[in-house]
């Protein structure tokens, strides 16, 4: 059997779909033009506005499998509340400049906005096909002078406020794209994520936002979001950084110098402080550089260095002072020191003893000294060693634990817990003036100049005498000039005289503009704003408009934005609320309430167990040993392929093409299918074969339609149809079976976002429509009752199929396809069915209200005297034993 049914389902997949599927695809295409529009909005029952958002892709020309999966979830979301009654904002734009475009756009020697404007037609056309329904009147292109004139006004802006500023700064380099890297975008091999060349160190005037100013609030607010994924708010707090801790103050011995500036979290280990290290950028290592050629060779060298190095050079004829123990020691340069943490210049102490880079630190710069320590662990294990095995101990690994005990080296603390040493210390050097507690943060200002054409121009103008001038806003947008092709890597503006030479604004003398454009993390960061306002030529966006729908209700993407695009997008909205041009009465201006963060889409990859190498779908075939058809061998050696899931990629040969799909299987199967598969914020193991169980179902919900329908005397139900109060047992199943269901598939949408259950409802909602009607029990008005529920709750999922369904039933009637069916109370049953026992043998049933018992013997024989079953079995016997209980009714008569 399972062999004649796995081969029969290998046929059917060479042969493309069978009739049964084919229907589908058909009705995907019938409603198309109706889906992707929506439906008109519903008079009087306004809920007020919900404002539900998906990431906006990079148009690439392709809407893969992923950007399949985050539009589903945002357009059966939008669907839902629009049934609910609420007047939703759901845009959809394109995240369009970057390098990507630019790129390509070299490689074809064409202009990027060519290329672009190719691609962004071509995905929306994809995106009809999976009947995503958006607001196209909203549509915005982060490429089109009317958007970045605003996104150059929102720089001015921060410019005006101090948050925008130059600064000479090292870069990531990358010599093959000839632009500069964020930190983020170099892996831990030290290579660029686009280009994999290793990146290079630069000194370069650099355009910086100043987002550190806005850390305490980025931090402080994180708690407010409620509804974000705690693994995300996790993300934002380790890369924002806070920590409360100490700046000590080290004095030097040479006094051409300031005293440094020291920031620990731990002052108890101060005992056992014994060294300072400087970052490469401080003033101190500048001057030494000055005089000692072998530290500019050791600077130089460090451009290469990796991030976790432990090199050192050794300052000669400089020493710190240890502000506690006021000891000389040593002063390194060292490349992990990062320049520009905090305020001050960088400058750390090293603690061998107790930490452990320090540590690995001074073990490779001071091979073979001492290391001392001043805390040890509450209980002792070591007690019993001497006190050469403890010195050995300590020269092996350091003691790094935060709570401690201090040792006899720590003087007057000896004996002291750590926690209350450091506050005495701290104390004791507050009233020298030497110590100060404060606040750190590990964010940095965020770096936005690019040397490259396809982004935002820097709308800035540099002037000899009056330094950088900003544009005047009635000059703005500063357009990106037109280039009929790109050929040349590195920034072209900077070759077009036309752009860079111009008047400066202020004091009218030649100038040059800003070649620099912006990181397009600033394009993406306000974007929600403009949806809301997409055509306004003045501003940005209008106040109370803004006002009026933000914060956005749910924002869905990947959580592969959880850090930078959100960190981004809220310190803009901060800033936007700084400045009045939106209002938030929780005084937080959070952009974005609700979180959804979907996971990765993986693809079934298949291993050569030999050789390791990934094998491509012709090098494989399927065998029929399997009940799902779907084991394969490889065909040159006949053996079993290793399977897994991984991140779908050209080389492992384990794509998925949405488009192939939607068009094998119809959109609305695709759409059930890619929700099915897994709860939304979970990777998703793609496995197209297993859509049949989807397609099945859709099947169903048509034949139960057309049968529901065409029941006998089935008289057209008005719109005021009420469930009726007399039910019967089955009518009391399928009345609570159905509530259950619905109940349970609101509160998917709303409460939980957990899609794929909404779609299990389905099928078993579906299932117990098709129980009732086989069965035969319950009325046919409540049968089509129950299934215009079921048929407008599918719309959010599979609108042209719920279309499909629900013009059968229009055709009959008269009905409100697009309205959530309201979840009634379940009911008990008011009936129950009595056995009417004579002599041992049922002779009849009799429905009563199911306390008819209660009524006591004499009314309950009564009752049923009078019935026509009761007069043939029951009339004019006298009665030996009577007996009522549960729903027997049981008489024993005398022969
Ligand atoms: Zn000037």
């Amino acid at each position: 059997m399972l062999h004649r049914s796995s081969r029969r389902f290998l046929s059917t997949q060479r042969k493309g779909p069978g009739p049964a599927v084919q229907r589908l695809i058909t009705i995907g295409e019938k409603w198309k033009q109706k889906t992707i529009r929506g439906f008109p909005k519903q008079e009087g029952q306004d809920k007020g506005s919900k404002y539900i958002l998906c990431q906006f892709p990079y148009p690439s020309g392709m809407l893969h499998i992923g950007h399949l999966r985050v539009y589903v979830i945002s357009d059966s979301l939008n669907r839902f509340y629009k049934q609910k009654g609420y007047d939703v904002i759901h845009p959809m734009g394109w995240d369009a400049f970057g390098l990507p475009a630019e790129n390509a756009a070299i490689e074809r020697r064409i202009n990027p906005a060519i290329w672009t404007r190719e691609n962004i037609s071509k995905m929306k056309q994809q995106m009809e096909s999976m009947l995503a329904n958006f607001d196209w009147d909203r549509e915005i292109a982060t490429c089109d002078p009317e958007y970045y004139k605003f996104t150059q006004w929102i720089f001015l802006e921060l410019f005006k406020n101090g948050l925008a500023y130059r600064k000479e700064a090292e870069i990531n380099w990358d010599p093959v794209d000839k632009t500069v890297l964020a930190n983020e975008q170099v892996d831990a091999q030290g290579r660029s994520w686009r280009s994999g060349a290793i990146v290079e160190k630069k000194q370069l005037k650099q355009w910086f936002l100043g987002i550190t100013k806005f850390a305490p609030q980025l931090r402080k607010h994180l708690t407010q979001l409620k509804d974000w994924p705690s693994n995300v708010k996790q993300m934002q707090k380790n890369w924002i950084g806070e920590s409360l801790g100490t700046e000590l103050i080290f004095k030097v011995t040479d006094s051409r110098f300031e005293d440094l500036v020291v920031f620990t979290t731990r002052p108890e280990t101060l005992f056992a402080v014994q060294y300072v290290a400087l970052a490469l950028d401080h003033p101190v290592v500048q001057k030494y550089c000055e005089t000692i050629p072998d530290l500019k060779e050791f600077l130089s060298k460090c451009d290469v260095l990796p991030d976790d190095t432990k090199e050192g050079f050794h300052l000669p004829n400089i020493n710190a002072v240890n502000p506690l123990t006021k000891e000389e020691i040593p002063i390194f340069v060292a490349p992990y020191v990062i320049s520009g943490y905090g305020s001050a210049p960088s400058a750390v102490m090293g603690c061998p003893g107790h930490d452990s880079r320090d540590f690995e630190f001074w073990k490779q710069n001071c091979p073979g000294q001492h290391i001392k320590t001043c805390v040890t662990p509450f209980f002792d294990d070591t007690s019993k060693l001497s006190e050469k095995e403890k010195q050995e101990l300590i020269e092996t690994v350091p003691f790094t634990s935060t709570n401690g005990v201090m040792t006899k080296e720590s003087g007057e603390h000896s004996g002291v817990f750590t926690g209350v040493a450091r506050k005495s210390i701290v104390g004791k050097l507050h009233t020298e003036k030497l110590s100060k507690n404060i606040v750190r943060y590990k964010i940095r200002d965020w770096l936005i100049s690019r040397q490259r054409y396809w982004g935002t121009p820097i709308p800035i103008i540099h002037c000899d005498s009056c330094g950088p001038v900003p544009v005047p806003e009635s000059d703005l947008p500063v357009r990106l000039p037109d280039i009929k092709e790109l050929n040349t890597k590195g920034n072209p503006l900077s070759t077009i005289d036309e752009f860079v030479n111009v008047d400066c604004p202020s004091c009218g003398s030649p100038a040059k503009r800003e070649t620099d454009t912006m990181d397009t993390f600033i394009d993406s960061s306000w974007y929600y704003f403009r949806y809301l306002d997409p055509k306004n030529t003045s501003k940005p966006f209008d106040c109370e408009i803004a006002s009026k729908h933000m914060p956005v209700d749910i924002y869905i993407g990947g959580v592969e934005h959880a850090i930078l695009h959100l960190l981004y997008s809220r310190f803009i909205a901060k800033f936007l609320g700084s400045i009045n041009a939106w209002d938030d009465p929780t005084g937080a201006f959070e952009p974005f309430k609700k979180l959804v963060t979907q996971g990765m889409v993986q693809g079934k990859t298949y291993i050569d167990p030999d050789t390791g190498r990934f094998l491509m779908s012709d090098e494989l075939e399927s065998i029929n040993d399997s009940s799902d058809g779907n084991s394969v061998i490889i065909r040159a050696n006949g053996k079993v392929p290793i399977v897994s899931y991984e991140k779908m990629s050209k080389s492992k040969h384990n794509g998925a093409d949405p488009n192939a799909c939607i068009s094998k299987h119809g959109p609305d199967a695709t759409r059930a299918h890619i929700l099915f598969q897994s709860p939304v914020a979970d990777a998703l193991n793609w496995d197209e074969s297993k859509i049949v169980g989807i397609e099945r179902w859709l099947q169903k919900v048509l034949v139960l339609t057309k049968h529901i329908l065409s029941l006998k005397g089935n008289l057209a139900i008005s719109k005021e149809y009420k469930t009726p109060t007399d039910l019967n047992d089955a009518e009391v199943k399928l009345h609570n079976d159905v509530q259950r269901y619905l109940k349970s598939i609101t509160e998917s949408f709303e409460i939980h976002i957990s899609l794929n259950t909404v779609i299990s409802d389905y099928m078993k909602l579906t299932s117990v429509l098709e129980v009732a009607l086989r069965k035969g029990e319950v009325r046919n008005e409540m049968m089509v009752q129950n299934l215009q529920k079921l048929v407008s709750s599918i719309y959010p999922v599979v609108p042209s199929i719920s279309e499909e369904a629900a013009e059968m039933i229009s055709s009959q009637m008269e009905w409100n396809q697009y309205q959530w069916p309201v979840v009634e109370h379940t009911t008990e049953c008011q009936f129950k069915k009595f056995q009417i026992v004579v002599n041992g043998r049922v002779k009849f049933m009799y429905t009563a209200d199911k306390n008819f018992l209660k009524l006591g013997r004499d009314a309950v024989i009564e009752t049923l005297m009078k019935l026509p079953e009761g007069r043939m079995y029951l009339m004019n016997k006298k009665i030996k034993k009577f007996v009522m209980k549960y729903n027997v009714i049981s008489f024993l008569f005398h022969k």
